[in-house]
């Protein structure tokens, strides 16, 4: 009998939202799983932890039955409830908060476990229509996002496709071959077909690095530095394009004034590039008008994140790349989807009056530190989907003493028992997507892709919009998208949002939407008031902590650098295998994973005394993690790595990295820096 195979689409939280197909073995039950040949972007290629995903939806830990907490709070004991006992509970425990502190001391906190937006999004129309505190949702993107925004304006650039045509490319803070595998069928296509070279700038030789042409290894915190030097060596050498610059950019005179000081030399003090390597990037650079700079997360998730993307960004401004078929600068394509998400989101039900909280300082909000949550009721209920802040925020040790108030009534709708779950008064089972419907976009990407459940869900397992249009009805929450199916809503978004239907999209299976090379490239101008690439930024338009970056592409010292005290610079780069905290629980990624270590340069280990295998105990003010020290050279001496994210259950304390991790908001408006951390090191 013939293969069943279904279209799906990847939920997990990556840019790339791969499309898939789905060897279907019966109503029940996966088989393997593959990239769809016939996508042009996907190109069959998907990473590892997906392909394998029988291991994890067919887990034996998969939660089944709704849970009640028997134990004490955070010692894991639950009794097993009906559905309807549990959301009961729920809605009542909620309309009795409510009624005690008002609403907004109810707080739903979700994040990108699904990428979907019926699944993932939906949370907000209960939160609008019941008048819940809101959510600043910027644990993630709000770094890059802002120094994307900053220059260039709102997300979206060459086709990533186009990378195929270039003859450089450049992987700036990124490591596709971990975290987005199929960039490098883009960046593979271009070496063989057109003998591109391929530059990696990161701070330790990641997987990518490692079969890069070259890589350029800075300090944690430094990429600004590097990026103005070369913009320095561009107006120096006559390689800035200024035909370009006076018609397409702001203020480019005041900027090549401005790095007149910012030589090579300048940028290797505070970076420890070398200045000659430096200068062979920047002239190649200059002589490639097909460079093509895809910008990653990983060196914005820090305090001047957003200055450094802004300065990165800048190059392929100054040298005219953007004119070229393979060139230019990529971070994302949100903006070309144009989606109206209104009736998923319930956006009528919006009341701006309703605080916002911060979820990367969950920790200080649930213990009434956070500046915001101290002017008003304290958070006493929350129902929380798609993420696992007790291992993912950071800050741990204080989100973990928030989860474990008393007074605080915890519902967590998950696929496994996280750690968050464990907290938790009522634990509800959630499908996967292989089980539920959804729509998706790819900010790394151009395909809207849709998607119909593939199996049935198992147990007793139910879908997170199920979950809201329950609640809605014991809470008294009115609005049409509680009345309707998750096809509907799907189907409702893409009409609201101007594109084909949904039967439209499925029946071809994605829908290609990648504007045209002239708006891709910005010749028609940016998306930015002005038409222009902005060179001279306008933080404190962004946000309150604006006043903390510069204009102009610098190096912005407003970091966590290293002291006499704390003299190593953390990094907490995605680990391969895991994907934040999904797949830490299929034996193959943990497998592959090992166990909680941190990557030390020899020379650094030599002064320590530490060898491979040691045990190591690193810490800051905010307190120590136990791990294994890994002796690498891929870093400067005095960088370390912690691959990531580990639940705190794997460290011999029981508690992770991100207890290291501050929760300091991120200027100019807030974001996680995850990348940003002064530790000191000793053999444990
Ligand atoms: S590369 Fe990203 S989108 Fe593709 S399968 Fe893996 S996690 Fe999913």
């Amino acid at each position: 009998m013939p293969l069943d195979h279904r279209h799906s689409v990847c939920p997990h939280d990556c840019p790339s939202a791969c499309a898939l197909e789905i060897e279907r073995l019966n109503d029940r039950t996966i088989g393997r799983v593959r990239g769809a040949d016939t996508n042009n972007y996907t190109q069959g290629v998907i990473c590892a932890k997906v392909a394998r995903y029988a291991e994890r939806v067919h887990h034996p830990d998969r939660l089944m039955k709704p849970l009640i907490r028997v134990g004490a709070k955070g010692e894991g004991k639950f009794a097993e409830a009906s559905w309807d006992e549990a959301l009961d509970r729920v809605a009542e425990a909620f309309k009795a908060k409510a009624a005690e502190y008002g609403s907004e001391t109810v707080w739903p906190y979700f994040f990108a476990g699904t990428m979907g937006f019926v699944q993932r999004d939906g949370l907000q129309r209960l939160r609008h229509v019941m008048k819940y505190s809101r959510q600043a949702a910027n644990i993630c993107t709000d770094l890059v996002s802002n120094g994307w925004a900053s220059g260039a304006g709102g997300p979206m650039g060459p086709d990533p496709r186009e990378l195929a045509d270039s003859d450089l490319i450049i992987m700036w803070g990124g490591n596709p071959v971990s975290t987005q595998v199929n960039v490098m069928t883009h960046v593979t296509k271009a070496r063989k077909q057109r003998g591109a070279r391929f530059v990696v700038v990161d701070a330790y030789r990641s997987p990518t690095a490692e079969v890069a042409d070259e890589l350029v290894l800075v300090k944690p915190g430094t990429d600004g530095a590097v990026a103005t030097a070369i913009i320095h060596v561009l107006f120096r050498d006559g390689l800035a394009d200024r035909d370009y610059m006076e018609r397409y950019t702001d203020n480019w005179r005041d900027l090549e004034d401005h790095v007149r000081t910012r030589t090579p030399a300048w940028a290797e003090e505070i970076s420890g590039v070398p200045a000659n390597q430096i200068e062979a990037l920047a002239k190649r650079i200059g002589a490639t008008p097909r460079t093509y700079i895809r910008i990653g997360y990983g060196f914005s998730r820090s305090r001047n994140g957003p200055s450094q993307v802004h300065a990165v960004a800048s190059i392929a401004a100054v040298g005219g790349k953007f004119l070229h078929r393979g060139g230019g600068a990529f971070w994302s394509n949100r903006i070309v989807y144009k989606w109206d998400k209104s009736m998923i989101e319930g956006a009528d039900a919006i009341d701006p009056s309703i605080r916002v909280l911060d979820m990367s300082r969950i920790g200080a909000v649930l213990t009434g530190e956070d500046e915001t949550v101290a002017k008003g009721p304290p958070v006493t209920a929350m129902l929380i989907q798609n993420t696992n802040p007790a291992a993912v925020a950071p800050d741990t040790h204080r989100v973990l003493r928030g989860l474990r108030r008393d007074d605080l009534f915890l519902c967590v709708h998950e696929q496994f028992m996280t750690e968050t779950a464990q907290h938790a008064d009522v634990v509800l089972p959630a499908t996967t997507f292989l089980e539920h419907d959804d729509i998706y976009q790819a900010g790394g990407q151009m395909h809207i892709q849709v998607h119909r459940a593939v199996i049935e869900a198992p147990g007793e397992t139910r879908s997170n919009h199920w979950v809201h249009c329950e609640l809605a009805k014991r809470l008294g929450a009115d609005h049409a998208g509680f009345n309707m199916t998750e096809w509907e809503l799907v189907d409702r978004t893409l009409k609201d949002s101007g594109w084909p239907s949904a039967d439209e999209i499925l029946e071809k299976k994605w829908h290609d939407i990648q504007p045209n090379f002239e708006d891709s490239h910005f010749l028609n101008g940016f998306p930015t008031p002005s038409g222009k690439f902005r060179f001279q930024a306008d933080w404190s338009a962004m946000g309150p902590l604006g006043h903390l970056l510069p204009a102009m592409p610098d190096h912005c010292r407003t970091i966590d650098e290293a002291t006499e005290d704390r003299p190593f610079r953390m990094i907490t780069s995605p680990a391969r295998n895991y994907l934040n905290t999904s797949f830490t629980e299929t034996p193959t990624s943990k497998r592959r994973e090992g166990r909680p270590t941190v990557m030390v340069h020899p020379e650094a280990a030599d002064r320590l005394d530490i060898a491979e295998g040691d045990r190591v105990r690193l810490g800051n003010q905010q307190g120590s993690v136990v791990l294994h020290a890994k002796l690498f050279d891929g870093v400067q001496p005095g960088v370390v790595v912690v691959e990531s994210v580990w639940p705190n259950a794997a460290f011999e304390e029981g508690i992770g990295i991100n207890a290291l991790v501050s929760a300091d908001p991120g200027p100019p408006n807030g974001g996680a820096v995850f990348h940003d951390t002064a530790v000191w090191m000793v053999k444990a």
